[in-house]
C-alpha cells in the first residue's frame, strides 16, 4: 500500500513535469508557425518588389519606344504613316498610363507621383499637338513657324520621355531600397523573436525539470526513506528521519512517537511474557522448577546425555507436624529453606524441582553410584543442620529423606521417545521405591535403589536390602 503511495507521487511528479513540457513544446510550435507566416510575408514582399521592378523595366522600355515612335510621327510623309505612328503612340501612352498608375498606387511620395503625372499629361498633350501639326504639314498647310514647332515638340517629347524614364528609374530604386529596408527590419525582428522564444522555452523546460526534481527530492524520497525505515525489522524511533519543520517532518515525528510507544509496549510485553513463562515453569514459593518443567527438562537431559545420570527424590520428614505445630507460614519458610539448601548442594546446570507439597526431584550427570549417595547425603546433612526459632524457647529442626537411583547407561533407551519416557518413569519409580524405604527405615537418610546390599547405616546411607533387616 505504502509502496503504491510512493510510486503514485513519482507518477504525479512525472505527469506534472510532462504536462508543463508538452505545454512549452506546444507554445514553441505555435510561435514557430507564426514566425513561419512572417517569413512568408517577407517572401511575398520580396516577390511584390520583384514585380514592381519588372514593371519599371517595362515602363522604361515603353518610354524608349515612345521616343522612337515620336520620331516616326515627326518623320511621317503621309496620313497612313502618321496614323500608324499615332495608333502605336496612343497604345504606348495607354500602357504607360496603366503601368505608372499601378506603381504609383503603392507609393506615398506625392511629389514623385505628381511629377510623373505632369510629365505624362504634358507628353500626351505634346503628342496631340504634334499629330495636328504633322497632319497640317502632310496636307501642305503648315506655316514655317509650325515646322519649327514640330522640331521643338519632337525634342521636347524626347526630353519628356527621357525624364519619365529617369523618374521611373529613380522611383523603382527608391521603392527597392524601401522594401529592402523594411524586409531587413522585419527579419531582424523575427530573429529577435526566435531568440527570445528559444530562451523562454529553455527557461520553462528547466523550471519544469527543477520543479520535478525538487518535488522528488523533498517529498517522494523523504517519504520513501521514512517508509523503508518503518518497514525494517526492529525499527528504533531514532531511525526515522525527523529533520525539518514541514508536514513530512511533523508526520515522521508523530510516527517516531508511535514507534517509541510500540517499542515500550513490546518490551513491557516481553517482560510480562518472561515473568509468565517463568511462573508457568517455576514454583513461586521456592523459585524451583515445577513438576511440568522437571519432566520436560529431565526428558531432554536423558535424550541428549551420553554420560550416566543420577535421579533423586527428596521428601521432608514429618512435615505435617511442623505445619501443625508452628503454622503454615513457618511451614512455608522451612520449605523455602530446604529448597535453598538443595539448590546450593547442586550445580547450576543440574535439574532440580519441587514436584509436590514437600517433595523435590533432581536429575544430574554423575560418574558413579557412590558419588550419587555422597552428594545427596551431604545435602541431607545440610538440611538437618538447619535451626530456626519459631517462638522463644523453641528450636525447629528438620530432616529430609532421599531415594536415589543411578542410570549407568542411558544410550539403550535414547533411540525412541517412548523408550526415553519409559526410562525416566522407570528411574523415578525406582527412586520413589528407595524413598519409601528410606521413610520406612526411619527417615533422615539416603537410600539407593540397588539389588546388591549397599549399606552406610552409620552415615545415614542405606541400601534397599536394609529394609528386610527392620
Ligand atoms: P512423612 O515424613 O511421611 O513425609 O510425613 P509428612 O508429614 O511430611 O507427610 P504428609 O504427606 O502426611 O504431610 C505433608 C504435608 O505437607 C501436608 C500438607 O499440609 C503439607 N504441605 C503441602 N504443601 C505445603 C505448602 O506449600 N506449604 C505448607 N506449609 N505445607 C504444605
Ligand atoms: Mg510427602
Ligand atoms: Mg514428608
Amino acid at each position: 500500500m505504502q509502496r503504491r503511495f510512493g510510486a503514485g507521487l513519482t507518477a504525479r511528479t512525472v505527469g506534472v513535469t510532462s504536462v508543463i513540457a508538452v505545454v512549452v513544446v506546444g507554445l514553441t510550435l505555435l510561435t514557430a508557425r507564426t514566425v513561419g507566416s512572417l517569413h512568408t510575408l517577407v517572401e511575398d514582399m520580396a516577390s511584390a518588389e520583384m514585380e514592381n521592378l519588372m514593371t519599371s523595366v517595362r515602363l522604361v522600355q515603353q518610354t524608349e519606344s515612345l521616343i522612337s515612335l515620336g520620331m516616326m510621327l515627326a518623320a511621317a510623309e503621309n496620313h497612313t504613316e502618321r496614323r500608324t505612328a499615332m495608333v502605336e503612340l496612343t497604345d504606348r501612352t495607354t500602357w504607360i498610363n496603366k503601368l505608372t498608375k499601378n506603381l504609383l498606387k503603392q507609393d506615398d511620395s506625392r511629389v514623385l507621383v505628381s511629377r510623373v503625372e505632369n510629365t505624362q499629361s504634358q507628353l500626351v498633350t505634346n503628342i496631340d499637338l504634334l499629330n495636328r501639326l504633322i497632319r497640317k504639314r502632310i496636307d501642305g498647310e503648315a506655316a514655317p513657324e509650325d515646322m519649327r514647332l514640330i522640331r521643338t515638340l519632337a525634342d521636347v517629347n524626347r526630353e519628356l520621355a527621357g525624364r519619365l524614364s529617369v523618374l521611373m528609374g529613380y522611383y523603382s530604386a527608391s521603392m527597392r531600397s524601401q522594401m529592402v529596408e523594411r524586409s531587413n527590419q522585419l527579419n531582424d525582428e523575427i530573429e529577435e523573436h526566435q531568440r527570445n522564444l528559444i530562451l523562454l522555452t529553455a527557461v520553462l523546460l528547466l523550471t519544469a525539470l527543477a520543479t520535478g526534481f525538487t518535488f522528488e527530492m523533498t517529498v517522494v524520497r523523504r517519504i520513501r526513506r521514512i517508509q523503508s525505515a518503518v518497514d525494517a525489522d526492529n525499527v528504533e524511533p531514532e531511525q526515522v528521519e525527523q529533520k525539518g519543520q514541514d508536514e513530512i517532518a511533523q508526520l515522521s515525528r508523530t510516527l517516531a512517537g508511535y514507534i517509541r510507544r510500540i517499542r515500550e509496549q513490546e518490551s513491557k510485553m516481553q517482560r510480562i511474557n518472561g515473568e509468565l513463562a517463568f511462573l508457568a515453569e517455576h514454583d513461586p514459593l521456592t523459585g524451583l522448577a515445577n513438576r511440568r518443567h522437571f519432566y520436560a527438562a529431565a526428558d531432554r537431559l536423558i535424550r541428549n546425555s551420553s554420560t550416566p545420570l543420577c535421579v533423586a527424590l527428596g521428601d521432608i520428614d514429618h512435615f505435617k507436624e511442623i505445619n501443625d505445630r508452628y503454622g503454615h507460614a513457618v511451614g512455608d519458610r522451612v520449605l523455602a529453606e530446604a529448597a535453598t539448601r538443595l539448590k546450593s548442594g547442586l550445580r547450576e546446570s543440574d535439574i532440580l524441582a519441587r514436584v509436590g507439597g514437600e517433595e523435590f526431584a533432581a536429575i544430574l550427570p554423575m560418574r558413579s553410584r557412590d558419588d550419587c549417595l555422597h552428594l545427596f547425603d551431604q545435602i541431607r546433612q545440610s538440611v538437618a543442620a538447619y535451626r530456626f526459632e519459631p517462638k522463644p524457647g523453641h528450636t525447629l529442626t528438620m530432616t529430609i529423606s532421599f531415594g536415589v537411583t543411578f542410570l549407568e547407561d542411558t544410550s539403550v533407551a535414547t533411540s525412541e521417545e517412548e523408550a526415553e519416557n519409559g526410562l525416566l518413569s522407570q528411574a523415578l519409580g525406582a527412586a520413589d521405591q528407595a524413598l519409601y524405604r528410606a521413610k520406612h527405615l526411619g527417615r533422615n537418610r539416603v537410600v539407593c535403589d540397588q539389588l546388591e546390599p549397599y549399606s552406610y547405616d552409620r552415615t545415614g546411607l542405606t541400601n534397599a536390602n536394609d529394609d528386610a533387616k527392620e
